[in-house]
């Protein structure tokens, strides 16, 4: 793709990366980010110019990018940008979000002939720094069409999955089969653990067998050792259990070990661990007995 001149709003964990791929592939980046100070740092890291105003940042921008934390921050930011934003232009939504949300601005930029995707991605700050995320889209063809050349820039993996909407809810269905697989994994551990066992090696061991998983080969060891400052939020883990679950009651399907991880995650935050990432469903597990 030729250098293009690329908004991107949300310069979070993920939203860095994704931007710095942006930069270095040669497009002209106008990085925003609501909390003052953020994007003059990623200017001075990866050029470009700073705003803290979304409204600001568009402008002269017919490509956006936005990693926003969920609904909230994304309905304010397309009451910022829809009214600046030229006709045909194009907006990529990074986020996770509620389908319905993702909807709802779906039809309000479709109004103003702005096209919207939500595009929430899977394989977390690693996949961003790495440019290696799997990006999961819904919305229309066209749009998809000409996103892809700019997602390809971080992401290995970009798939339409369908209508607007469809992006998000297979997003909820990669956080469903994940969800339940990250506390057994606790449990795991913990259990070895209290057994005398060398945690180390039963990972090892593990890790080329029928238990093996992302989880277990990203943050087994983690896990062991007790960290967890970094990666994907416990706050942002719950946030997305309550779109699963909502959504779920929506369709009426039950989902036993979704909900039950839910309160588990519930618990991990009234131990202080909001801001951690969510494997520290390890710290409730280990702290359980
Ligand atoms: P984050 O909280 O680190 O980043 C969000 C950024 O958006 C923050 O820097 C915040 O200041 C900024 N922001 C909020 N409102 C804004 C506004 N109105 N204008 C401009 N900037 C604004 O979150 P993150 O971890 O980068 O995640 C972003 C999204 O990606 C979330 O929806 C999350 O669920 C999803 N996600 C995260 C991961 C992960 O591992 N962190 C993995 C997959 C998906």
């Amino acid at each position: 793709m030729s250098p293009r001149r690329i908004a991107i709003i949300g310069l979070g964990r993920m939203g860095w990366h994704m931007a710095a791929h942006l930069a270095k592939a040669g497009h002209v980046v106008s990085a925003c980010d609501v909390v003052p100070g953020v994007a003059e740092k990623w200017v001075d890291e990866n050029g470009g110019s700073a705003f803290t105003d979304a409204a600001a940042a568009v402008v002269g921008c017919d490509i956006v990018v936005t990693s926003l934390p969920a609904d909230r921050e994304l309905f304010a930011v397309a009451d910022a940008i829809l009214p600046v934003l030229g006709n045909g232009s194009l907006w990529v939504d990074h986020s996770t979000t509620s389908a319905e949300g993702a909807r709802v601005v779906h039809a309000r930029a479709a109004e103003r002939n702005v096209a919207f995707l939500d595009a929430p991605v899977s394989g977390g700050v690693d996949g961003a720094r790495n440019g290696t995320l799997t990006v999961m889209a819904g919305g229309d063809r066209e749009a998809f069409d000409r996103a892809e050349s700019v997602m390809s820039s971080y992401a290995a993996r970009i798939t339409l999955m369908g209508d607007s909407g469809a992006g998000q809810i297979t997003k909820m269905t990669n956080q469903i089969c994940v969800v339940g697989l990250c506390q057994a994994l606790a449990e795991g551990l913990d259990f070895a653990e209290s057994a005398g066992l060398d945690v180390s090696k039963v990972i090892h061991v593990m890790l080329q067998g029928s238990s093996a998983s992302w989880q277990m080969a990203n943050r087994a060891e983690k896990m062991l050792a007790g960290e967890y400052n970094y990666g994907f939020s416990t706050t942002l883990m719950r946030k997305d259990v309550g779109l699963v679950l909502d959504e779920a009651k929506s369709m009426n399907v039950p989902l036993p070990v979704t909900t039950m991880v839910g309160e588990m995650l519930a618990e991990v935050s009234r131990m202080g661990g909001d801001a951690w990432d969510w494997c520290s469903l390890m710290e409730r597990q280990r702290h359980s007995h």
